[in-house]
């Protein structure tokens, strides 16, 4: 029988991503996964890469929000370093792109607000370089004259997002870790100083679990006695036909809520984090009303979409927490569990919070610089 040292429950990014860094650490590791792997927010994002303060919770939940999620700025610029060189470590291309975010007001007032969203962003060491109208039309042709002005964080981009958690999983696999999909919802119990995972295929003991469960997460840490703040909001995303190549940057408004790119096929991904509706059954289904505003808006901002057919719009269910930040780090009270949750943006942060909790998990300090005393669990 194999003795797992470690069981990672979840098969996202977050959890493809961790059993990948423990198993090329030589860590014996099991994955349980309840359906297939990356089926729900890993695959169904938008693929954005950021390190930019998100702009609508900076207009609407005031600078004290802003000074403290400033300290998750290195930790997402950390993952990016990785995702520069990530494809050439898994051996797969990822559709990896950075052609720079790109913030665009188109009032005086708007870009009072990115100037100042700006200035907390550089203080916290991510570069960010303001734009008047001549040098966002230089950089972005294609943005609607409406607009007057933005800011750059060059080092920005976008990835496939159907393609990483898979990826990190074939590679977790090469590297010799096991990944049990399809395993049916685990549940999780403390038994005389290790730990037993149950699912419908399968029982393992461990002395050390990875909680890497999405929004599912808050289920299971309460399982061990331990309450966090997390929590699941249901939002859509639409993709157009594909169009010559027309949209270089990610694109966001400092306006109403929206997120642009083009995919490496030429599709256009519009998204900003609008709701959608959950169903009787408990489903996210996408709300044609909120889809209508977000259409016009991206079409507002690149005039030249307006002659595109949209393909598809779908929800899922995003993470999240109150301040927005990353919980990572061992659980209060149930020494050895840890959890791997990034709110939010957790494509962008997947690669850096699974390299840090790898080695948490073996008792070494992440091999990055980000205040991750900031982001220990704490029982709320
Ligand atoms: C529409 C949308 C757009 C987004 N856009 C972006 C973006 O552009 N950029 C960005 O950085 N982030 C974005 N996000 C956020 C990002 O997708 C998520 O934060 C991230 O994918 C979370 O990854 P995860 O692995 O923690 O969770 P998930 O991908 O939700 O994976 C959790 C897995 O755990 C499994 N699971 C749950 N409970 C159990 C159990 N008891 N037993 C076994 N398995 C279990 C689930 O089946 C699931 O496969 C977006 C999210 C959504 C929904």
């Amino acid at each position: 029988m194999r003795v797992d040292e470690v069981i990672v429950v979840g098969g996202g990014i977050a959890g493809c991503a961790t059993a990948y860094y423990l198993a090329r650490d030589g860590v014996a590791v099991t994955l349980v996964e309840q359906a297939g792997l990356s089926g729900l927010a890993s695959s169904a994002n938008a693929g954005s890469l950021h390190a930019q303060i998100p702009h609508d919770p900076f207009r609407n939940l005031g600078p004290e929000w802003a000074q403290n999620y400033a300290q998750a700025i290195p930790f997402y610029m950390a993952s990016l370093d990785i995702w520069r060189t990530l494809e050439a470590e898994l051996g797969t291309d990822l559709e990896i792109g950075f052609g720079g975010g790109l913030l665009v007001g188109a009032t005086e007032a708007e870009m009072a607000e990115i100037a100042a969203k700006a200035q907390v962003e550089r203080a916290a060491g991510l570069p960010m370089e303001l734009l008047d109208s001549r040098s966002l039309r230089e950089h972005a042709p294609y943005l609607s004259e409406s607009l007057i002005g933005g800011a750059l964080c060059p080092i920005e981009g976008k990835a496939n997002p159907m393609l990483v958690a898979p990826a990190f999983a074939r590679a977790a696999q090469a590297a010799g870790a096991q990944i049990a999909s399809y395993s049916g919802p685990a549940a999780l119990r403390r038994e005389a100083g290790a730990y037993t995972v149950t699912t419908d295929t399968g029982r393992y003991t461990a002395d050390r679990i990875v909680i890497a469960a999405g929004s599912a997460s808050g289920a299971l840490t309460q399982s061990l006695g331990v309450t966090l703040g997390v929590q699941a909001f249901p939002i859509q995303v639409s993709v157009t036909e594909p169009a010559a190549p027309l949209i270089k940057h990610l694109v966001y408004s400092a306006g109403e809520k929206l997120t642009m790119k083009q995919t490496r096929a030429g599709s256009i991904l519009i998204g900003g984090g609008w709701s959608a509706r959950v169903d009787a059954e408990g489903r996210p289904v996408v709300d044609v009303e909120n889809l209508a505003q977000n259409l016009s808006l991206a079409r507002a901002a690149v005039p030249a979409i307006g002659g595109l057919k949209l393909v598809r719009s779908w929800a899922a269910f995003v993470n999240g927490t109150d301040d927005w930040l990353p919980i990572l780090g061992e659980l209060p009270g149930a020494p050895g569990v840890f959890l791997n949750y990034v709110p939010w943006m957790g494509f962008t942060g997947g690669p850096a919070a699974a390299r840090a909790i790898a080695s948490m998990v073996q008792g070494k300090a992440p091999p990055m610089a980000a205040p991750f005393d900031a982001f220990r669990p704490r029982a709320g």
